[in-house]
C-alpha cells in the first residue's frame, strides 16, 4: 500500500466540504454560518501567512475567511456573532508528540510545577497540596520541571525545605529524568536508608540527603500509590480543559492504551471531547528476546491498521520507537551490530506496510546509526512519501539533515530546553546552545514541526515553546539556545507544519475555508507583543470543531487553580 496513502482522503474531505459550501453560496441558497467572529486580526497561517478580519463557521468547519464586510454578508437570523474587539486569532495549536494519555492518569493528583519560575511558589504548591490531602498522604509530581527554572534560587531542593513545606506528608518531586527530591517522611516511606544503591545521594555520615538520581527514578516513583482507575475520567477532563486553556487543540500521542482511549471514545459519544488525539502505534517487544520474539513483533507490525478512526481519535503513525531509544542525560555512543540488524528488520516491516514513522532520536550517534539502516531499507522500500521522521532531534547535525532530505524524511523537533536547557549545558557543555539546531533546521528547508514530549520530561504550554524559539531562553530567563528563529517560523512549525505530522493537513493547522474550526483568540497579539511576553500570552477563547470549549471569562476548574 505504498502508493495508497490513506491520509490523502482527509484533504479530499475538506476540499469537498469547501466546494459544497461554495456551490450553495453561488446558488444564493447558502446556509448561513452558525458562528461569525469579526473585527479581529485573524492570523490564518495559510501558505501566504495572510491576515484577515473575520471568519465564518458552519457546523464544525470554517466556511469563509475575509474582511468584516465580506463575512457580515453571510450572516443569517440565527448566526451567533463574536466581536473580537481587535484581538488576534490563531489556528488551534498542535503538539506533534506528547505523552498525554499517560499524563492524564495523575493530572489532578500531582503537585505540578509546570512553568513555575519561583522556588518559593513551588514550595507553596507542595504546602497547599499537603494541606488539601491531610497528613500521611503522598505529595508528589512526576516531572515536567527543573530547579534551573527557579529564578529566585536555581539549586536542588533540600530535604529541610520540603520538610518545612510538608512536615506531615511524604514528598517526592521529580526533575524530569534527572533526579528527584524527598523530605524526611518521603525518605522513610521509600526505605532509602537501608537500600544499597549508587543512585541514592548520601551525606558524609552516610545518611540519604533526600535526593536520588536516575536510573532509580522509575523504581521509586512506582512506589507512590496511583489514583484508582475510576478517577481517570475526571482527571482526563481536567487535563483537556487545561490543554484548551493554553490553546492546544490537537496532539500526536505517544502511547494510547485501549483502556484510556475507551474513556475518550465515551467522552466523544457524549459530545464532550474537545481535544484531538492522533495516536502513534507500536508493536512493542522488539530488540530483545531472540529471533522468535523478533519474528512475532514483525508479524504484529504487519497487522497494524492505521486511519480507522475519525477527527478526534485515530491511529496515524508508528512510534515512538522501534526497539531502541537513547537518553540525552545518559548519552551512550554505540549500538551493537545485532541491535542495528534487529532495528532494520522491524523498520523494514514498517516501510513495507507503508506506515508513517516517528523514531525517537536525540544524540548524534543515534542519527547516523539509524540513517545507515534507513538508506539500506530505502533501496528496497522507498520511504520518500511515508513521512518518516526522527522525533526530538536535540543533536541533529548538518550532515544528518542532508541525508534525511535526500530520503524525504522530516524532523519532529522537541522544544525541551525551556525546562532542560541548563542541565543540557552541564552535561553537554557549549554544544548545548545548538540543541536543537533550530535555525539550521529551518534554513535547511526540511519539513519540520514542534513538540514538547510532555508530561514527564517537559512542560506543555505552546506559548512557552514559541517564546523559547524566538528568544532562546529557558523558564527563569537564562539564554540556553543560540539558534533562534522568527515568530512566524515558530508559529508555522506549531500549527500548519504540525498538521502534516498528525496526518491532518487537510483539516487542521491553518484558518482556511474547508478546515475544521479549531481557533484560539488571544489576550494580546502574538505577532507584535514584545518577544519576552510571548510566554505570557493567554487564550481568552478556544474553539474546537466550531464549539467554544474554553472561555477565560467563565470560571473553570483547572489544575492551575487548585
Ligand atoms: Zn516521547
Amino acid at each position: 500500500m505504498i502508493n495508497d496513502r490513506p491520509w490523502k482522503r482527509f484533504s479530499f474531505a475538506a476540499v469537498v466540504a469547501f466546494i459544497c459550501f461554495a456551490v450553495t453560496a453561488l446558488g444564493q441558497q447558502r446556509p448561513a454560518p452558525d458562528l461569525i467572529l469579526s473585527n479581529g486580526k485573524i492570523i490564518t497561517v495559510d501558505n501566504r501567512f495572510a491576515i484577515a478580519q473575520a471568519v465564518a463557521v458552519r457546523a464544525d468547519r470554517i466556511v469563509a475567511v475575509g474582511t468584516n464586510q465580506e463575512i457580515a454578508q453571510l450572516a443569517g437570523p440565527n448566526t451567533r456573532r463574536i466581536d473580537l474587539g481587535g484581538k488576534a486569532v490563531l489556528p488551534g495549536l498542535i503538539d506533534a508528540h506528547a505523552h498525554l494519555m499517560r499524563g492524564a492518569e495523575t493530572w489532578t493528583s500531582e503537585a505540578r510545577f509546570d512553568d513555575v519560575t519561583s522556588r518559593k511558589q513551588a514550595l507553596e504548591i507542595v504546602r497547599t497540596k499537603a494541606t488539601a490531602l491531610g497528613p500521611g498522604q503522598w505529595v508528589y509530581n512526576l516531572g515536567g520541571w527543573s530547579y534551573d527554572q527557579f529564578a529566585d534560587n536555581p539549586t536542588p531542593l533540600t530535604k529541610q525545605e520540603l520538610d518545612q513545606a510538608a512536615p506531615n506528608n511524604p514528598v517526592y518531586v521529580q526533575f524530569s529524568r534527572c533526579c528527584a527530591f524527598m523530605n524526611t517522611k518521603g525518605v522513610e516511606a521509600m526505605g532509602l536508608a537501608s537500600m544499597n544503591q549508587p543512585w541514592i545521594e548520601r551525606d558524609s555520615s552516610g545518611k540519604p540527603t533526600g535526593r536520588i538520581n536516575d536510573p532509580g527514578l522509575g523504581q521509586m516513583a512506582n512506589k507512590i500509590p496511583r489514583p484508582s482507575k475510576d478517577t481517570y475520567l475526571a482527571s482526563a477532563t481536567t487535563m483537556i480543559k487545561d490543554l484548551n486553556r493554553v490553546g492546544l487543540t490537537t496532539a500526536g500521542i505517544s502511547g494510547c492504551p485501549k483502556d484510556d482511549t475507551d474513556v475518550y471514545q465515551e467522552m466523544k459519544r457524549k459530545g464532550e471531547l474537545s481535544f484531538r488525539f492522533m495516536c502513534m502505534v507500536s508493536a512493542g517487544g522488539g530488540g530483545g528476546g531472540g529471533p522468535d520474539a523478533l519474528k512475532r513483533t514483525a508479524e504484529q507490525i504487519g497487522q497494524i491498521k492505521l486511519f480507522q478512526g475519525d477527527d478526534y481519535i485515530d491511529d496515524v503513525m508508528y512510534g515512538e520507537s522501534i526497539a531502541l531509544g537513547d537518553n540525552m542525560l545518559a548519552p551512550h555512543t554505540s549500538y551493537t551490530p545485532e541491535q542495528m540488524a534487529n532495528w532494520r528488520l522491524l523498520a523494514t516491516e514498517v516501510a513495507k506496510h507503508g506506515m508513517p514513522l516517528q523514531q525517537h532520536a536525540t544524540i548524534s550517534e543515534t542519527f547516523s546509526a539509524f540513517l545507515d539502516q534507513i538508506e539500506i531499507i530505502n533501496k528496497e522500500y522507498p520511504i520518500r512519501n511515508l513521512r518518516w521522521a526522527f522525533a526530538h532531534d536535540d543533536q541533529l547535525s548538518a550532515d544528518d539533515l542532508v541525508r534525511m532530505k535526500k530520503l524525504g524524511m522530516w524532523a519532529a523537533v522537541r522544544a525541551i530546553p525551556p525546562v532542560m536547557g541548563a542541565i543540557f549545558n552541564r552535561v553537554h557543555g557549549d554544544r548545548s546552545y545548538d540543541m536543537p539546531p533550530l535555525r539550521m533546521i529551518q534554513d535547511s528547508g526540511i519539513m519540520w514541526g514542534f513538540h514538547t514530549d510532555t508530561n514527564e520530561v517537559n512542560q506543555y504550554n505552546p506559548f512557552v515553546t514559541l517564546w523559547f524559539a524566538v528568544t532562546g531562553k529557558m523558564l527563569g530567563g537564562r539564554v540556553v539556545n543560540h539558534q533562534t528563529i522568527t515568530r512566524e517560523e515558530a508559529l508555522i512549525a506549531h500549527t500548519r507544519s504540525n498538521s502534516f505530522f498528525v496526518m491532518r493537513e487537510g483539516d487542521l493547522g491553518s484558518i482556511q475555508p474547508g478546515k475544521l474550526a479549531d481557533l484560539v483568540v488571544l489576550d494580546r497579539d502574538y505577532l507584535t507583543v514584545p518577544a519576552d511576553q510571548i510566554k505570557d500570552i493567554k487564550p481568552v477563547t478556544t474553539i474546537v470543531g466550531g464549539k467554544v470549549v474554553y472561555d477565560a471569562q467563565a470560571k473553570e476548574i483547572s489544575r492551575a487553580s487548585r
